[in-house]
């Protein structure tokens, strides 16, 4: 397989028994289809070893944002969509097989904005609070019938209970 950033070929290494696909010219890699969730966690061991490993390729890139075909499936052009709870981390996915590309510098950047529990509680208040203010300041609009305001009552406890069950 190829680097889709520098056309050279990528490495193929086993972090903790799942294979990457890296590339020595510009420190991308590439994860098959569920394998990013092994290494976005830099307290994890895998995660911290794969990220140690492409720093020493670490080099800046001067088309990071052009569009790039899937490794794996040479006629697919990968999506690019954002990662991570805070999604500031753009990558590119491969609609075909799933794999991500990620580059150089990606890796660090999902892993540092990683959120320990307790920011995982804060930003779930907040969530809360947002849609709060979206429900029921909507709701004395002059137009909104009875029926339409107690749907989107029940639809605001549904999605509290939601995400407090999957707290
Ligand atoms: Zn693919």
């Amino acid at each position: 397989m190829k680097c889709p950033r520098t056309h050279t070929t990528l490495k193929k290494v086993s972090v903790g028994k799942v294979p990457v696909y890296y590339s020595e010219a510009c420190g991308g890699v590439l994860l098959e289809n569920n394998t990013l969730s092994h290494f976005e966690n830099p307290q994890d061991k895998r995660g911290n070893d794969l990220a140690n490993h492409l720093s020493q390729f670490h080099c800046e890139l001067v088309s990071k944002n052009k569009r790039i075909r899937c490794p794996k499936c040479p006629d697919i052009v990968m999506l690019q969509r954002f990662y991570s709870p805070l999604h500031a981390v753009e990558i590119d996915e491969c609609p075909g097989c799933g794999a991500i590309w990620l580059d150089t510098g990606e890796l660090e950047k999902i892993q540092s904005l990683m959120l320990n529990e307790k920011e995982r509680a804060l930003l779930r208040c907040e969530l809360m609070k947002q849609h709060e203010r979206i429900e029921i300041k909507g709701m004395p609009h002059k137009h909104d019938n009875w029926d339409r305001r107690s749907d989107k009552i029940d639809a605001f406890f549904d999605l509290a209970s939601y995400i407090s069950n999957s707290w």
